[in-house]
């Protein structure tokens, strides 16, 4: 057994670890511990002497030279912001964040010795620290446990009955794949995928992800993650959810303890009634495309403004129009407000594009108006030269020369408004664009961890 004990400070994580490593019969580190060793001084002496910059640059060195052979690991609260940690603790090993409300928190640590990390009082502190972290403790987490109203000792045995029996009754994983099989995805898939969940009776860490979809059969998600998954040694399959009903889906996920859900085509709306938390960025756009599942809660997030926004750093403040007023639109005017431009939907249907307008706080109007717009950035946010469609949505006399256009379609690759915006001299994103900077979003708020650009343009081929 191979865990790492993730979490704020006051959470219990060396008094439970150390009782966890006794049951499993493991060596217990701590690693707040192996920095002070090395160092030869405490954690308040070198928050002193080096500031807390100094601190993570120890903490970092400690963490990348743990020993690889079974054992509990405790982390100090801060060490899993920074991606790099993530990656070196996630491999071959099963995370547990461990939760307590602020007040627990409060109690708990108020004597203790330890350096503050601001300025604040200390209840002010905890709570401005649990939710600049909350996201990143998720992400980090392959499960969770709320340790508020338990003793070191319940936490301990609670978190061995998960490793060895997993989050879910066999009974129930058996139900989930039945209902699986039945739903449209091909033979081999299902069997793959039950292959897996049979192994969780005798080895119940993996954690499973998947797409919920309608289509999803041609969804790139499966085999790009589960490339990801590989290379950084998760301990993850990751499939395909196929069915008209996301409650049914909703339920396969919970039968299967499904650890996170990336959410396209007809659901990405109607998830949102379903989730115990949305961020704030997914209620802004009114839609989410990724959820994670930790302690019995669900998580929404939104990456596809990221993944239009990112490459549209360098157009920041221009004047902007967006084609389209549908989902997409959605998110490519929050991501171009996000960057201060100044942004104009236009939309076949009007009315649609004032709604959305009027809700994300921006210009609108018909599609005839673009030529006096005179934009410096174009986002078309329609399917119209979506193959088989061999329509532009825009004329080569739209398009100038220093103009930035993204065209979010990317079936084909080369759309004709790609081809027609390369041929005027425009500076051109393609829709494989957002797909990628998306989807390092997503992997990152699955896993914690940071995956390179390059590796995901390369692993799409
Ligand atoms: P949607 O919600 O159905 O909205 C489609 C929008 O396109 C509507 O505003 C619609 O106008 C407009 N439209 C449809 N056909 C049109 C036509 N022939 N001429 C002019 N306007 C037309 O769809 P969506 O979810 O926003 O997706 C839009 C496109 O974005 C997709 O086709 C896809 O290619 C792309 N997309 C790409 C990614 C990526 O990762 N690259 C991710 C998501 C979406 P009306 O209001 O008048 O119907």
């Amino acid at each position: 057994m191979n865990v790492v004990l993730i979490g704020f400070r006051g959470t219990g994580k060396t008094e439970s670890g150390r009782l966890l490593a006794h049951l499993l019969d493991v060596p217990f580190y701590d690693t707040d511990a192996l920095v002070e060793q090395e160092a030869g001084a405490t954690v308040h002496e070198i928050f002193e002497r080096e500031g807390e910059a100094g601190f993570r640059e120890r903490e970092k060195r400690a963490i990348a030279d743990l020993p690889r052979g079974p054992g509990v690991f405790a982390t100090g609260g801060g060490a899993v912001i920074d991606p790099e940690n993530v990656e070196h603790l996630r491999r071959g090993r099963t995370m547990v964040l461990l939760q307590a409300d602020e007040a627990t928190i409060e109690k708990r640590i108020q004597h203790g010795s330890r350096p503050a990390l601001t300025r604040m009082g200390l209840r002010a502190e905890i709570h401005a620290l649990l939710e600049a972290r909350k996201d990143a403790y998720l992400a980090a987490a392959d499960y969770c446990i709320d340790t508020s109203a338990r003793s070191a000792n319940e936490v301990a045995i609670g978190i061995k009955r998960l490793l060895m029996e997993g989050g879910t009754k066999e009974g129930a994983r058996r139900e989930a794949l039945l209902a699986v099989a039945g739903s449209g995805i091909p033979r081999p898939e299902v069997e793959e995928l039950a292959a897996r969940v049979d192994a969780l009776a005798g080895n119940p860490v993996l954690r499973i992800f998947g797409v919920a979809g309608y289509p999803s059969l041609h969804s790139r998600s499966p085999s790009l993650f589960q490339h990801l998954f590989t290379y950084f040694e998760v301990n993850a399959y990751y499939t395909r959810f196929h069915d008209p009903a996301l409650t049914r889906i909703l339920g396969i996920a919970r039968d299967l303890d499904v650890r996170g859900l990336s959410v396209t085509i007809p659901f990405k709306q109607e998830i949102l009634r379903h989730l115990d938390h949305i961020d704030a960025h997914s209620r802004a756009i009114g839609a989410c495309n990724t959820v994670v599942f930790c302690g019995g809660e669900s998580y929404g997030y939104n990456t596809d403004w990221i993944g239009i926004r990112d490459p549209l750093g360098p157009s920041r403040g221009s004047r902007a129009v967006i084609l389209g007023a549908g989902g997409a639109a959605a998110a490519a005017a929050y991501a171009l407000l996000s960057l201060d431009m100044e942004v104009t939907l236009l939309n076949r249907t009007v009315e649609r594009a004032e709604r959305l307008a009027g809700r994300l706080g921006c210009h609108y109007g018909s599609i005839r108006d673009f030529g006096r717009i005179k934009p410096e950035v174009v986002v078309n946010a329609t399917p119209v030269g979506m193959e088989p469609d061999t329509a532009s949505p825009l004329s080569k006399s739209d398009l100038a020369p220093g103009m930035t256009v993204f065209d979010l379609v990317y079936t084909p690759p080369e759309t004709p408004l790609i081809r027609a915006a390369r041929g005027a001299g425009c500076t051109v994103i393609p829709g494989r664009e957002m797909f990628v900077r998306q989807a390092k979003a997503q992997f990152r708020q699955f896993t914690g961890i940071d995956a390179p650009l390059g590796m995901i343009r390369e692993i799409l081929g």
